[in-house]
């Protein structure tokens, strides 16, 4: 477990799965404490019995079952309240307070804001608390989730919602994918400095068993291959490499689908 210190807030990180996190945020101001996307229930039961709180809300970005499958052990031991994007109430099990995604709502002191971000799915959203996002599979560390349920133009509309973030906000991602998104990255941008030592630290970490989420809004920007596309230079010179039109929908679509068969 990986505890962050936010000046509201308290996020903890656990490594569960294959490449899972779960982050529970723990308001400094009031009881509240958010589980985010719990694949399992037992993790996160062990770790709050170590830190001696107990989770109130289970705040999910969308319904699969690697974001889901803790809630109901976690609502049975704790009575704590899933909330969650009302269009996708009816797959996000236990659901019991629905929002709407691009509003606003208070957990405690927490004030939360929650962005539509379709494209992985249909109906994920993600949270921003302060200088913090949890994006579950939207935005990752030097990549973006697989199209399952959206099109190319719905992620790219999601993933500019998020470039639009100030540059320090955390990047808390649902998996860590990070090295494989780097050597995809590698691959479509390499004279990119900022990659180049992005991938001598993110590797460094990895060696040493550390995570390397989160990681920055600003960050993302400079290295990641789905957000290049909002850079001109890196539009035209990848279209030119790989006869695609200029544009920043088309070079992301492209990219999008090489990684697909990276
Ligand atoms: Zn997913
Ligand atoms: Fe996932």
């Amino acid at each position: 477990m990986w505890t962050y210190q936010h000046k509201y807030f308290i996020v903890h990180q656990l490594p569960v799965l294959q490449d899972n996190y779960i982050y529970i945020i723990q308001d400094r101001h009031s009881p509240v404490v958010c589980v985010v996307d719990p694949a399992l229930a037992k993790p996160v039961i062990e770790a709050c019995t170590q830190l001696n709180i107990t989770p109130t809300h289970i705040l999910n970005t969308h319904h699969h079952w690697d974001h889901t499958d803790g809630n109901q052990q976690l609502v049975q031991t704790y009575q704590c309240t899933v909330v969650g994007n009302q269009d996708d109430a009816s797959r996000i099990p236990y659901i019991k307070q629905t929002i709407t995604a691009n509003s606003n709502f208070s957990l405690g002191h927490l004030h939360i804001q929650s962005l539509e971000v379709y494209g992985h799915t249909l109906g994920h959203i993600a949270f921003v608390i302060d200088d913090a996002l949890f994006c579950g599979d939207t935005l990752f560390g030097a990549g973006c989730g697989r199209l399952f349920e959206g099109s190319f133009a719905q992620m790219w509309q999601s993933l500019q919602k998020l470039a639009a973030l100030d540059k320090p906000t955390k990047v808390y991602c649902a998996h860590e994918y990070t090295l494989v998104n780097l050597a995809f990255a590698q691959s479509v941008d390499a004279d990119n400095i900022y990659l180049q030592q992005r991938i001598r630290n993110d590797k460094n970490k990895r060696l040493h068993k550390q995570p390397t989420i989160p990681s920055t809004i600003g960050l993302e920007l400079q290295t990641n291959p789905f957000l290049r596309p909002l850079d001109p230079k890196f539009c035209s010179t990848y279209s030119q490499t790989h006869a695609v039109e200029t544009k920043p929908l088309q070079v992301f679509t492209a990219l999008r689908e090489a990684r697909n068969h990276f």
